[in-house]
């Protein structure tokens, strides 16, 4: 599987974690609507010392031998599952950071 692909499942499984939450919009505005908060993917958090930072939110696997039935990566769930590997991940994040994307990972 291409990391790109890995990136797309497993920062879309990040979004049920309420931490960092805020994650852009999509601008969609229409007269009386609100826009549409972005998917997983960079969010954003206050540093200690007051700063917004920006996070790339993401997990680093869903499979999970568990089947606790609240929770979308519950064992028997249908959902595509993904894992990164520590090189991958520590990887994308320098790159996102290089960039100056991101300040960090959550
Ligand atoms: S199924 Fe349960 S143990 Fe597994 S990730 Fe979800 S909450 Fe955690």
């Amino acid at each position: 599987m291409k990391i790109e692909e890995k990136l797309t499942i497993l920062s879309d499984g990040a979004k049920y974690d309420v931490s960092c939450s805020s994650s852009g919009s999509d601008g969609s505005f229409t007269g009386s609507t609100v826009g549409n908060c972005s998917l997983g993917g960079i969010c954003h958090t206050f540093s200690s010392d007051g700063r917004c930072i920006s996070l790339l939110k993401v997990l680093f696997t869903n499979y999970c031998i568990y089947d606790c039935s609240y929770c979308i990566n519950r064992v028997s769930n249908d959902i595509r599952r993904a894992s990164f590997t520590p090189k991958e991940l520590a990887e994308l994040t320098i790159n996102f950071y290089k960039r100056n994307c991101i300040e960090g990972l959550f």
